[in-house]
């Protein structure tokens, strides 16, 4: 058994000392598509990776994020389409031809070997000296802060320290790009936050590319330089997590960016203006999205956050009347859920006191109801907003 020195853990430029950055230049999707017998699981997806770029793949349960990464690794062969890495071409290569790194939920470390041990056996199966091994190893580990850990075996450590060892395995092979496929999701709250804010520090100071698989919205928003949003197969925008949080292109988008408040409604004028639209009991003047979709008396879903739906004041045109139901307390503010005279469910912030019970006129602003062509998704369940754009 290797009796590792200890390294120390607290250096925080040891990885990128010891690396350059990224090789990658570019990785492009060229319409990849992936089916199973007759269901297509992939539709044709266009996507340009760049070196250096961190880019989250989110969507719901089923939408094709691990078929999309899979085929990309070369662990599912494609239906159609091309991989080129800096324009050769590498889907037609086995996995370990195409040398990515690879962290899995479940970490996936071989228990009987330490954690060097772990980290070093991919240097070791593609013969690396012994002297370049310790120093890569050293290095990598004192890069995820597991120097002093070195000679323990993956059963006396934490889920978060299991999974740093996976990253550390993955990067030590210096992989023109690392794929993470939910690597936080076996870990509690409090794990993962943490754990987001140490996949980010790697990811800069050891210079990778990275393409990062979840279902989280906060977790995509807080990590990624880019994100890629799927719906059913299909890339539903693409974009900063400012642009997606600012301007979702559709009401499955905006679902998953916090407009918890997705209305049904009809149309009731929509020009140069603005657009109105009315219906179960509310009015609400809004934004257009898209160019000249809407119509008069055609059907409209209208996105609004809870944050920026509020309390009436006295004078001001209200949306409509809403009594409350479930009233949570959130430090500064209450999460308010109310239920309108025609039956639908409503979700508002309030800093001021709401009981269960009390009659409430909503009201919103007009920049901030946007209004969509498009029916509501009714596949994704509307999430609790990710709050601020994280920095
Ligand atoms: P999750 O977040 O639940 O892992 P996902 O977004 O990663 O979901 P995929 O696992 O890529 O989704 O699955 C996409 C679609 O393809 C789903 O409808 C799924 O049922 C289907 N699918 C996945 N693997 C297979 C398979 N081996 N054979 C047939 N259908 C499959």
């Amino acid at each position: 058994m290797t009796t590792a020195k200890p390294v120390p853990s607290t250096e925080p430029d040891a990885g990128a000392a010891a690396r350059p950055a990224s090789q990658l230049g570019a990785l492009e999707l060229r319409g990849i598509s992936r089916a199973y017998g007759a269901h297509t699981a992939l539709h044709p997806l266009d996507l340009t990776i760049r070196g250096g770029e961190f880019v989250a793949l989110l969507g719901p349960s089923g939408c094709g994020k691990t078929t999309a990464l899979n085929s990309l690794a070369g662990l599912l062969p494609l239906t159609a389409g091309e991989i080129v890495l800096d324009g050769r071409r590498i889907d037609t290569l086995p996995p370990e031809k195409r040398g990515f790194g690879m962290v899995f939920q479940n970490y996936a470390l071989f228990p009987h070997l330490t954690v060097r041990a772990n980290v070093a056996f991919g240097l070791k199966m593609r013969g690396v000296g012994k002297a370049e091994t310790t120093r890569r190893v050293d290095a990598v580990l004192a890069l995820v802060h597991l120097g002093e850990q070195a000679h323990k075996h993956p059963g006396q450590l934490s889920g978060g320290q299991q999974q740093r060892v996976a990253i550390a395995r993955a990067i030590v092979m210096e992989p023109p790009l690392v794929l993470m496929d939910e690597p936080l999701s076996n870990l509690d709250a409090a794990l993962r936050l943490e754990m987001r804010s140490e996949i980010r520090r790697i990811h800069q100071e050891f210079g990778l590319t990275t393409l990062y698989v979840t279902h989280d919205q906060e977790e995509a928003l807080s990590l990624a330089d880019r994100l890629v949003v799927l719906h059913e197969g299909r890339v539903s925008q693409i974009g900063t997590p400012a642009d997606l949080y600012e301007h979702p292109a559709n009401p499955h988008v905006a679902a998953f960016m916090g407009y918890r408040n997705l209305l049904p409604l009809t149309v009731t004028s929509a020009d140069a203006a603005g657009a109105a639209a009315t219906g179960r009991g509310l009015t609400v003047r809004g934004t257009a999205v898209g160019d000249g979709q809407l119509r008069e008396g055609g059907p409209v879903t209208v996105a609004i956050r809870p944050e920026d739906l509020r309390i009436a004041g006295a004078d001001e045109p209200a949306l409509g009347e809403a009594v409350a139901e479930i009233v949570e307390y959130h430090g500064r503010v209450l999460h308010v859920e109310a239920v309108t005279r025609e039956g639908d469910r409503i979700h508002l912030k309030s800093s001021g006191t709401v009981r269960p019970g009390d009659a409430l006129s909503v009201a919103v602003d007009a920049e901030r109801a946007l209004f969509f062509p498009e029916p509501a998704p009714s596949t994704v369940a509307a999430t609790e907003p990710a709050g601020e754009v994280p920095s």
